[in-house]
């Protein structure tokens, strides 16, 4: 997966993305990365890459020609993906987060101040994404958030693929809750299944206990859930009528 971000601030990117599990990953050439500083495609001696707003108001808008001048020095070939990080885009989740996964390149813009110049983004944007409703400064946070989940679903990047078919979300359930020596903290033990070393006991166990999470954490998320005989028997015995959340 190659990565490339068109960004005001590259050294941001450049040290989240070069760290722990991503930065391995990049020393492995498992994943590319390719940071464009936007200041670097200004034409005039000042490298200005932001001006007032036609019309007025608050704020200065990047402008279109420095964004232009950078994507098209990338080179990508025909049809990869431009995601423009902005609150006004659909919200980020693991579904995205899988869907993108199966690109082999990615470019991603990073906006700052008001926002970027509407004719670029019109020329070259394929994707408007959010990673929430709120604003924040730039749009550097919310590209390595996304790169961030997107990297874990590129295959070898992390250790085993359990690790992501069993997490929240991998099938709209939150996953059950983990443990690690000790056995007891602070009076609190481990529970007992999960010492027993019979599997199909723990399975079920863990099946339970993400249900049970995602009841009463996200229970919006059980509505997507196909739950067989089991699970359902599991819901009763807990007293719990999904009849209202179902
Ligand atoms: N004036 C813009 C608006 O109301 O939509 C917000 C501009 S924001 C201060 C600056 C940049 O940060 C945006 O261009 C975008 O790239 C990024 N950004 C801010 N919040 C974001 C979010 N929730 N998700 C993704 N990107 C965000």
């Amino acid at each position: 997966m190659i990565f490339h971000v068109l960004t005001l601030f590259p050294e941001m990117i450049e040290n989240g993305m070069n760290t722990s599990i991503t930065g391995r990953a990049i020393e492995k050439n498992l994943l590319q990365l390719d940071v464009r500083n936007i200041r670097d495609y200004t034409l005039d001696k000042h490298n200005h890459v932001d001006d007032a707003p036609y019309g007025g108001g608050a704020g200065m808008v990047m402008q279109a020609e420095p964004i232009y001048r950078a994507y098209k020095d990338l080179n990508v070939k025909p049809g990869t993906r431009l995601i423009y990080v902005t609150p006004q885009g659909r919200t980020f989740n693991q579904e995205i987060a899988r869907e993108l996964s199966n690109e082999e390149e990615l470019v991603f813009l990073c906006g700052h101040y008001e926002g970027v110049d509407e004719r670029v983004l019109e020329l070259i944007a394929t994707d408007y994404i959010s990673i929430g409703d709120y604003v924040l400064t730039g749009g550097e946070l919310p590209a390595m958030v996304m790169m961030d989940a997107i990297s874990r679903l590129v295959p070898e990047v992390l250790h085993n693929h359990v690790s992501y078919e069993d997490e929240s979300f991998s099938d709209n359930l939150l996953e059950y809750p983990q443990y690690t020596r000790p056995e007891v903290f602070e009076g609190k033990k481990v529970p007992e299944v999960l010492l027993s070393g019979h599997h199909a006991n723990i399975a079920r166990w863990r099946r339970n206990q993400s249900l049970l999470r995602t009841y009463e954490r996200r229970p919006d998320l059980l509505k997507k859930v196909d739950l067989d005989k089991k699970d359902k028997k599991f819901f009763k015995e807990q007293g719990i009528d999904l009849s209202d959340k179902k």
